[in-house]
């Protein structure tokens, strides 16, 4: 491997030799740029951290209000021991962001968790040139490719306003950070009132406080919500809500997850839901192959998910593709990245020499 590679493996994370950072480590370092706020991709006990200004409500609710933070606007750049660095829009959530760096005429994109379709509640992606690009896999099979959001949106209102006319509450899990944001900017909101567990008002408080357009969110004490509303109310709850006393207090319901994964059968008979619908924050394969062919790289590196059959198809596009192993998307329960319905039996291949 070329020893001028702007980024490389270690056991800490993914480190930038000439910069001395880590991007995402999974391991305490001194420096940590960020690209975004789920739990696999921002860990406690760095020294410094780095990341977008729209991050900062979301990483200091979770690694502390005391962790000492830079942010940067998109598109900012600053100069780290020669090495220029810049964050730019990654679409996955509020605040997500790709990191570009440059050294010696060579640029690098770390690109962490990304999506294509503009969702309204996040800046979206954009591609940015790059010699090398590094990439999630999460959904990287062919089989993978998600509704557009306005057939998503009337699939769900459609659910929602049945059940309501039913005198049925609907609830719906979705992560807590994200999902659950974009579900309340898209829904029809006329259709009864929203309800929101506690583990979900909190991100919708950062989001609206970034300048994100949701509708009003009720908690299932407020005083002000009858018997009546709850037959109405759409229910969001992240997934480890599901089997616990506080469902009992909307009585029969109907129940439905959102999550990329819902695409396969399996998943959801194991959710044991009424519905699923197909949602997810990451690029669908159509999409990771349009974003990957928009940097103009020569060079790929995947990091996580489907990653053999991805660098299988990237080598056939004539690519220098290889794996980083990493710790992201593992023992997650907030991305969509740690609900895989399988693990991949297939052996990640080796890098090219
Ligand atoms: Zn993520
Ligand atoms: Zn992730």
């Amino acid at each position: 491997m070329p020893s001028s590679d702007l980024i490389v493996h270690r056991p800490e994370g993914l480190y930038c030799p000439p910069g001395d950072f880590y991007i995402d480590p999974w391991r305490p370092v001194s420096r940590a740029v960020i690209t975004h706020a789920h739990s696999d991709h921002a860990r406690m006990g760095s020294a410094h951290y780095l990341a977008h200004r729209d991050s900062e409500g979301t990483l200091r609710n979770r690694l502390g209000t005391d962790i000492d933070l830079q942010t940067l606007a998109y598109g900012e750049v600053i100069d780290h021991h020669g090495v220029r660095l810049s964050l730019h829009p990654a679409g996955h959530v509020l605040g997500s962001a790709q990191v570009r760096i440059e050294h010696g005429g060579q640029v690098w994109v770390a690109s962490g968790d990304y999506k294509l379709e503009d969702d309204g509640t996040c800046t979206p992606f954009e591609p940015v040139r790059c010699h090398t690009f590094i990439t999630e896999s999460t959904f990287g099979l062919p089989i993978y490719r998600w509704p557009s959001q306005p057939t998503l949106f009337a699939d769900i209102n459609a659910w929602w306003a049945a059940n309501a006319a039913a005198g049925k509450a609907s609830v719906l899990y979705a992560y807590a950070f994200g999902k659950a944001q974009r579900l309340l900017h898209g829904v029809d909101a006329s259709i009864g009132p929203i309800v929101v567990h506690g583990a979900v008002e909190p991100l919708n408080a950062v989001y609206r406080a970034a300048g994100v357009d949701l509708p009003p969110t009720l908690r299932v004490t407020d005083p002000g919500l009858t018997k009546a509303d709850l037959k109405r109310a759409l229910v969001l709850a992240p997934p480890s809500a599901a089997g616990t006393p506080w469902l009992k207090r909307f009585g029969e319901h109907s129940d439905a997850f959102a999550s990329g994964w819902m695409l396969v059968r399996g998943a959801r008979r194991r959710r044991g839901v009424d519905r699923g619908f197909v949602m997810s924050d990451h690029a669908d394969w159509p999409s990771l192959q349009k974003a990957i062919g928009a940097t103009g790289a020569e060079r790929v590196i995947v990091t996580h998910g489907s990653t053999a059959v991805m660098v299988r198809w990237l080598r056939e596009q004539g690519l220098d593709a290889q794996v980083f192993a990493t710790e992201y998307g593992v023992d997650d329960n907030e991305d969509d990245a740690g609900a895989a319905p399988e693990p991949s039996s297939e052996p990640a291949p080796k890098a090219k020499a």
